[in-house]
């Protein structure tokens, strides 16, 4: 009858949709659509294919494209510009037609036409400081961005191009079909950006005291985007947030600079013995035998004096790499340059350092050990780091590029540092050197997934800080025992996560539209693995599973998918709920203890337990066969919990003599006790419930119940627990493992405190 109606009302609506607007809510039609938190993620991911499987391995028809490079390269140090003629050779390995080719002019986002500063919305305030009034209201933009002289083939005729901003379409002569390679040729310069003063993630550093400057260059030559299967050209605008897509291949690059420069970049040095003294050469070699210890290479002493004169030669230096996405290098007369060996499961690598005065005793004392821990961290999490060396460069920002990093840090002009500087630059190289991993190996798509370089990154960062404050004691400050690592621990991402929804955007979003960019790409993804790792999946099995993803995928490009797959395909985990919840939303944890009912068995039954006999009967159950409780807030509870526990019940006796062998008789617990605890979860998030309960002799007992509690009740769920000791206090996630928002409900007897959670929302109301 009630299916009629609807139906019938159902037809009404289609015919007639204004009287449907006046029913009421509960007179429409109901249906469901599936929100149910543990459904599979079918609908957000890709159909698994021939490229990529749905065990989230590369699939048997996988491809990537590769770009080699031949550079000349040659920085005038006097103007701060950069002449560049690159040779590319691009292979098409896939089974696509390509008739043109992108190429990424990143440098154009620093062009005086440049979008890029028209895409903040800004205003004026009633205050503001001196040099950010001058920069922004009287200074001439910066005249950056690549001048393009050359597009030509190998016989140097000229190629039609077209230049879209940090974006340039290379029209092929013929289509370039599956296997083809097609070699071209750009020339170009630029004015080099003062990174301090305009930004950026490359430039230099200028030092007015003997005007010198300190050079970390990257994106300083036009780079060939990435084709594949996911994206065909990955050609999204540099805004100049989010980070690059390249593909792999090998370079040749010989970049000429000032003779009394000291350089080193991404690749081995080819002609070591021409560009080293024979004093450095020496001490390279002794370097190579230095397991505990750097050896310094240029002391400080020879850095001071150098940088005093300028030398009006030029020296070039050959850098060869194979199997590398990008290119980076770092070269100055200021550079005090330091090296060590670091022994791995399979072979040995080089750490090394290049810094200014600026950076000692500071850089020093640890850069280059805080380079060879790292690189042992990672490649017991992942693999061993495959390149031959990795370098340190000091600078007044962090970023990275393959086999070099530039970092931050400097102490003061004293030579002291706060703890605030000092774990700021060792966390800054654990976090740039272990980018050599996510993404330059792991080679995952940063323009549209800042998360899967950042947060995979920054996750292994959280690992390795731990390492390090265990294997180097002596660097943390008096009274720490553990590395202070800011991003990882659950309780860390609370204020983010609970703070105003208004300001938080799911992490699966592009960088560049996201609100705070660091929680969001950084510290959340991070946060979510290490819950992962401790709370859900356990050690074993997620470390198994992270070493899967990454070998499958080393020297490759995945995607999300390919991620959230292997790690379930590996470990026999289904995390749809976990990666649905803590990717694709912005839900957060809240989950708390409602409510604690006590129970007592009783012989003499209550009303309602008179009526739910009644009903036993009518299946031929005798009701004195029947256990009854009472509720304490029942009459007769308090004589039932004196008169005694479950055992005693003459019934339950007698079941027990006929079904229980002599044996388990013998082993036979007789709770007295009986509660049934109802936990509410306030919050989007499901999580594993874990709860301490605490007994009247002062024992504790652990419970961790699988996030699968919550899959049919999104509110609420209850447990019956019965035990021989009195519970005395419950406690949800005592740890802080599942970053839960309000933890003022996590506990029973209720504790009376404001949250910090509740002062935090009415500060924000304020
Ligand atoms: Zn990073």
């Amino acid at each position: 009858m009630k299916i009629f109606k609807h139906i019938l009302l159902g037809l009404l609506f289609v015919s007639a949709g204004a009287f449907a607007q006046d029913t009421e809510e509960k007179e429409k039609p109901q249906g469901h659509t599936n929100t149910n938190k543990f459904k599979q993620l079918y609908d957000e991911f890709a159909t698994p294919n021939m490229f990529r499987t749905g065990s989230g391995a590369p699939g048997p028809a996988y491809y990537q494209q590769q770009a080699d490079y031949k550079m000349d390269i040659e920085i005038d140090d006097e103007k701060a510009r950069l002449y560049g003629y690159e040779t590319i050779t691009y292979t098409n390995n896939s089974p696509d037609e390509l008739t043109y080719l992108w190429v990424q002019l990143d440098q154009n986002m620093r062009a005086r036409d440049s979008k890029t500063p028209l895409i903040r919305s800004n205003g004026i305030g009633p205050a503001t400081t001196a040099s950010r009034a001058a920069t922004t209201y009287l200074k001439e933009r910066f005249d950056g961005g690549f001048n393009i002289q050359e597009v030509s083939d190998v016989n140097k005729k000229a190629l039609p191009h077209t230049i879209n901003r940090t974006m340039m379409r290379v029209e092929l002569p013929k289509a370039l079909n599956t296997g083809d390679k097609f070699t071209f040729n750009i020339k170009w310069w630029y004015n080099i950006n003062d990174h301090v003063k305009d930004g950026g993630r490359s430039g230099y550093e200028y030092f007015p005291e003997n005007d010198n400057r300190i050079y970390v260059m990257a994106q300083f030559y036009p780079r060939m985007a990435v084709y594949n299967d996911v994206e065909g050209w990955q050609n999204s605008q540099f805004w100049g947030r989010d980070e690059f897509a390249l593909p792999f291949g090998n370079f040749d690059v010989n970049i000429t600079v000032p003779a009394d420069h000291v350089l080193d970049g991404t690749g081995y040095l080819t002609n070591r013995e021409e560009v080293f003294s024979k004093e450095m050469m020496k001490r390279y070699k002794e370097a190579k035998k230095s397991y505990d210890k750097p050896v310094v290479i240029v002391t400080q002493e020879e850095a001071e004096k150098t940088e005093k004169t300028k030398s009006k030669d030029k020296k070039t230096w050959k850098l060869s790499a194979q199997m590398v996405r990008d290119f980076g290098f770092a070269t100055s007369r200021k550079f005090i340059y330091d090296m060590m060996a670091v022994k791995l499961d399979t072979k040995d690598v080089m750490a090394v350092s290049m810094y200014s005065k600026e950076g000692n005793p500071l850089w020093g004392d640890w850069s280059t050990k805080v380079v060879a821990s790292t690189l042992k961290s990672y490649s017991r999490m992942t693999f061993d780091y495959p390149y031959h060396k990795a370098i340190s460069a000091h600078a007044p920002m962090g970023m990275e590029y393959p086999m070099i990093c530039y970092n931050f840090g400097r102490p003061n002009k004293d030579g002291t540092y706060s703890d605030r500087v000092k774990f700021g630059m060792m966390g800054v190289i654990i976090h740039e050197v272990g980018h050599n991993w996510f993404p330059m190996i792991i080679n995952s798509d940063e323009r549209q997934w800042t998360w899967m370089d950042e947060g995979l990154n920054t996750f292994v960062q959280y690992v390795a800080e731990q390492d390090f404050g265990e294997w180097f004691p002596d660097a943390l400050s008096p009274g720490q025992t553990k590395y202070p690592s800011r991003r990882g621990p659950a309780k860390n991402i609370v204020r983010y996560m609970g703070g105003n929804q208004d300001f938080i955007a799911p992490i699966m979003t592009k960088g560049l539209n996201t609100y705070q960019f660091g929680s969001n790409a950084y510290a959340k993804p991070a946060t979510g693995l290490n819950i992962l790792r401790e709370t859900v999946m356990g050690r074993d099995l997620f470390d198994y599973a992270f070493k899967e993803y990454a070998n499958r995928w080393k020297f490759k490009h995945p995607t999300p998918e390919d991620f959230f797959r292997t790690m379930e395909d590996a470990s026999a985990v289904d995390l749809d709920w976990f990666w649905r919840g803590w990717f694709y939303t912005t839900d957060y944890t809240d989950i708390g203890v409602k409510e604690v009912k006590k129970y007592a068995v009783t012989t003499t039954p209550t009303e309602e337990g008179k009526k739910l006999a009644e009903r036993y009967k009518q299946f031929g159950i005798d009701p004195n066969s029947l256990v009854y409780f009472v509720g304490e807030d029942e009459e007769g509870y308090q004589e039932a919990l004196d008169a005694g526990q479950l055992a005693d019940v003459p019934t339950v006796k007698e079941f027990v003599m006929d079904n229980f062998t002599t044996d388990q008789q013998k082993e036979i617990k007789s709770p007295k006790y009986f509660y049934q605890v109802t936990f509410n979860k306030p919050g989007g998030l499901v999580m594993p419930l874990i709860v301490e309960y605490t007994y009247a002799d002062g024992s504790k007992e652990r419970e961790t119940y699988p996030a699968q509690i919550w899959r049919l009740n999104d509110n609420e769920a209850s447990r019956a627990i019965a035990s021989q000791k009195e519970i005395v206090s419950i406690t949800v996630d005592p740890d802080l493992e599942t970053a839960d928002v309000d933890t003022s409900n996590n506990t029973w007897p209720k504790e009376v405190k404001e949250s910090d959670f509740n002062k935090f929302k009415n500060q924000i109301k304020d």
